[in-house]
């Protein structure tokens, strides 16, 4: 398997790396802050590693469902079209 020029969340992967100790083919990420880092195919294709670790330090596991902010207003009469966010991944680097 080639994953390389592939992306997984914020991670480029550029090239191959050294396998881990279990014999696992890692990969040398980019995140898009500007971090690289070393990924297990397992941990990319699963969608556990989307990150160098950057995007946990910002969201620190999933908010709870109840949180008032995040509820969008509806009219249960007048249902508008659901607001899905899309994640894009942030312009700026910071180091
Ligand atoms: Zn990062």
């Amino acid at each position: 398997m080639d994953l390389t020029n592939q992306t997984f969340g914020q991670l480029t992967v550029q090239r191959r790396a050294t396998r881990d100790a279990h014999r696992n083919q890692r990969w040398l990420c980019v995140c898009t802050c500007g971090n690289t880092s070393t990924v297990p195919t397992t941990r990319l294709t699963s969608g556990r590693t989307q990150s160098c670790g950057c995007l946990r330090k910002k969201n620190p596991g999933r908010p709870p469902q109840n949180t008032p902010q995040d509820t969008p207003k509806q009219d249960p009469l007048n249902p508008t079209k659901p607001t899905k966010r899309k994640f894009t991944p942030p312009k700026t680097r910071r180091l």
